[in-house]
C-alpha cells in the first residue's frame, strides 16, 4: 500500500450542504502547505456519467481534459486547486456496476456469485485507490455524494469502512458535514440532527473524526462542547462553517477554524508550516474591491437554475477580478426573446453571452440575441451552441440564406451551416459519444483571438456533436465572418470572429471549464475587458 493519506468527506442531515466547496477548501489549504492534493467525487446515482442528465437535475455537466463528463464539483476542484482532474476523479454507481458486470461477462469472477459485498465494494475501493497508487499525490480527498442513511450510498459507506480498517490509524480519516439549524421560534441552534446523522454513520461502523457544521449563526463554545460530547469527537474537531458571501472565502474561514490543522494532526502529518495563500488573498481582494461594474446578459434556456451554467458564472468572477470590475451576470431566458421584444429585454446590457445547450427549445431567441449584439456593436461571446447560433444568424441575415439552420434543429434545412460529421451519423448511443475533451486549435495570425490568448496554439475542451459546415466557409469569410481557429488535424472550425465588429467571438469549445482562480481564462478576461471598454465608450457618448 502507498504512503498516500485518505480523507473521506460524508454528508448528513440534508443534501446541498456544499460538501464540494468544503472538500475543495480543505484541499486548497493542504496544497498551500505544500501537500500534493487531489479530490475525487463518488456519485451514488445509476447513470454511468452525468452526460445524459438534464442540467435541471444536477446542474452543469463538467468536462475534463480526458473527455470525462463529470459532476460539477470537479469544476470547483480545478478552480480552487488549479490542478487538472480526469475520469478517475468522478465515479458513479452506474460506472461501478457496468465495470463489475463486464468483468462477470468475461468470467473474471471464476464462477463465484457476484454480490454487492465484496464485488461492488471492492470495485469502489479500487477506484478510490487508483489516484493514491499513481504516486502523484500525498493526500486524496474523496467526497461521497448523497446523505448518509440513503439506501443508494450504503455500498460506498461500507467500502469506506473497509478501507479505513485496511489503511490503519492516521492513514485515513472521515470528515462528516452536517447542518446545525437555527429554530427561530426557540431562538436556538439545534444539535440533534447532527447527533442523529453521526449515529447513522456509526451504525455502519464509521466514526467521524471531524465534524464540519454548516450554520447560519455562530456556534457558541457551549454548543461545540455539546456536539463534541454527543458525537464522540474532540472539541477542536468541531468546525463551524458559517454561510459566506462568496465560496472563495471558505478556505480562509476554514483556516480560521483550524480545519487544516486538525486534519493534519489526525493524519499524523507535520503542520508546522503556514499555508501560503498570498495569491488567493490577492484574488479575493480584487474580487471584493472592484473599481467599476458591467452587466453581461447570459442568454440560455436553463437560467432558472444558476448551477446549469456554473463554470461560466465562476469564469466571470475570475475575469472580473483580473479586470478589477464587478461583473453582474443577468440571466435571460432565450425562450422569451422575440424579434419584437429584444430591444426592451437586452437594453442596457454591456455585453452578451449566448450559452451552450442542446435541442430546439429557445434557439430562435438565441439567434435574435446574436443579431442584436452584432448589429449594435455590443461585445459578444458565443459558446458551443452559442457559436453555432452566431453562424446561423450570420448565414440568415448577411448571406441571405434565410432558412439556414443546424441539422440538430431542422434535418431538412436547405442550408445546413451547422451539421453532423460523417463519423457521428451512425451513432445511436447518447452516452459519451460526442466530441469530448481537449483538442488542439490553431489560431489565425493577426486574429482577435490570437491577440486575446497571446498565443497561436491552444488546447480547449469540447462537448458537442454538431460542427461548422466547411462548405460554407469561403462564402462566410468573404462576407466578414472569419474562421479564426481551426483544428490543425481535421480542419474543423473551432473559432469564428467578425473583424469589423468591436469584439465578436464564437467558440465551438468550452473555455469556461479551464478558468481557475490562479489562471483566469484569457477569453473571459478579454471579453470582460472589451465589455468594460464598450460601457465606458457608451457613457462618454451619452455625456458628450
Ligand atoms: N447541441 C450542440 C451540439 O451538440 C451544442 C452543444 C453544446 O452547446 N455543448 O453540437
Amino acid at each position: 500500500m502507498s504512503d498516500t493519506k485518505y480523507i473521506f468527506v460524508t454528508g448528513g442531515v440534508t443534501s446541498s450542504l456544499g460538501k464540494g466547496i468544503i472538500a475543495a477548501s480543505l484541499a486548497k489549504l493542504l496544497q498551500a502547505r505544500g501537500y500534493r492534493t487531489t479530490i475525487q467525487k463518488l456519485d451514488p446515482y445509476i447513470n454511468v456519467d452525468p452526460g445524459t442528465l438534464n442540467p435541471y437535475e444536477h446542474g452543469e455537466c463538467y468536462v475534463t481534459d480526458d473527455g470525462a463528463e463529470t459532476d460539477l464539483d470537479l469544476g470547483h476542484y480545478e478552480r480552487f486547486l488549479n490542478v487538472r482532474t480526469s475520469q478517475a476523479n468522478n465515479v458513479t454507481t452506474g460506472r461501478i456496476y457496468q465495470s463489475v458486470i463486464e468483468k462477470e461477462r468475461r468470467g473474471e469472477f471464476l464462477g463465484k456469485t457476484v454480490q454487492v459485498v465484496p464485488h461492488i465494494t471492492n470495485e469502489i475501493k479500487e477506484r478510490i485507490q487508483i489516484l493514491g497508487n499513481s504516486g502523484d499525490y500525498d493526500i486524496i480527498i474523496t467526497e461521497i455524494g448523497g446523505t448518509v442513511g440513503d439506501i443508494e450510498s450504503l455500498p460506498y459507506i461500507e467500502a469506506v469502512r473497509q478501507l479505513l480498517w485496511e489503511l490503519g490509524e492516521h492513514n485515513g480519516i472521515v470528515i462528516h458535514l452536517t447542518l446545525v439549524p437555527f429554530l427561530s421560534a426557540a431562538g436556538e441552534l439545534k444539535t440533534k440532527p447532527t447527533q442523529h446523522s453521526v449515529k447513522t454513520l456509526m451504525e455502519s461502523g464509521i466514526k467521524a473524526d471531524i465534524l464540519v457544521c454548516r450554520t447560519e449563526h455562530n456556534i457558541s463554545e457551549d454548543i461545540k462542547e455539546k456536539l463534541a460530547l454527543f458525537c464522540n469527537v474532540r472539541k477542536e474537531a468541531v468546525i463551524q462553517s458559517i454561510d459566506a458571501s462568496t465560496i472563495y472565502d471558505v478556505p480562509l474561514l476554514m483556516q480560521e477554524e483550524g480545519l487544516d490543522t486538525v486534519t493534519l494532526e489526525k493524519l499524523a502529518l507535520p503542520n508546522d508550516t503556514e499555508p501560503n495563500l498570498d495569491q488567493w488573498k490577492e484574488f479575493l481582494n480584487r474580487h471584493k474591491n472592484p473599481k467599476d461594474k458591467v452587466t453581461i446578459g447570459l442568454i440560455g434556456k436553463y437560467v432558472e437554475l444558476p448551477d446549469s451554467y456554473k463554470s461560466i458564472q465562476e469564469a466571470f468572477i475570475h475575469a472580473g477580478a483580473a479586470n478589477e470590475v464587478d461583473v453582474e451576470v443577468k440571466s435571460i431566458h432565450s425562450e422569451h426573446l422575440t424579434a419584437k421584444n429584444i430591444d426592451k429585454k437586452l437594453k442596457g446590457l454591456d455585453g452578451i453571452l449566448v450559452a451552450p445547450g442542446f435541442g430546439e427549445r429557445g434557439i430562435e431567441g438565441k439567434v435574435n440575441a446574436v443579431k442584436y449584439a452584432r448589429e449594435n456593436n455590443i461585445p459578444f461571446l458565443g459558446i458551443c451552441l452559442g457559436m453555432q447560433m452566431a453562424v446561423i444568424e450570420f448565414a440568415r441575415t448577411v448571406l441571405g440564406l434565410d432558412k439556414s439552420n443546424s441539422t440538430e434543429m431542422d434535418k431538412e434545412t436547405p442550408d445546413p451551416v451547422i451539421s453532423l460529421m460523417e463519423e457521428q451519423k451512425s451513432i445511436t448511443d447518447m452516452g459519451g459519444t460526442m466530441r469530448l475533451g481537449s483538442w488542439d486549435c490553431h489560431l489565425k495570425e493577426g486574429s482577435l483571438v490570437e491577440q486575446v490568448y497571446g498565443s497561436s496554439d491552444i488546447e480547449e475542451r469540447h462537448r458537442h456533436r454538431y460542427e461548422f459546415n466547411n462548405k460554407y466557409k469561403e462564402q462566410m469569410e468573404e462576407a466578414g465572418l472569419v474562421a479564426s481557429g481551426l483544428n490543425p488535424k481535421t480542419g474543423l472550425v473551432e473559432v469564428v470572429e467578425i473583424p469589423s465588429h468591436p469584439w465578436f467571438v464564437g467558440v465551438q469549445y468550452h473555455p469556461e471549464y479551464k478558468s481557475t482562480v490562479a489562471s483566469p481564462h484569457p477569453l473571459f478576461v478579454g471579453f470582460v475587458k472589451a465589455v468594460l471598454t464598450h460601457k465606458q465608450k457608451q457613457n462618454n457618448a451619452s455625456l458628450a
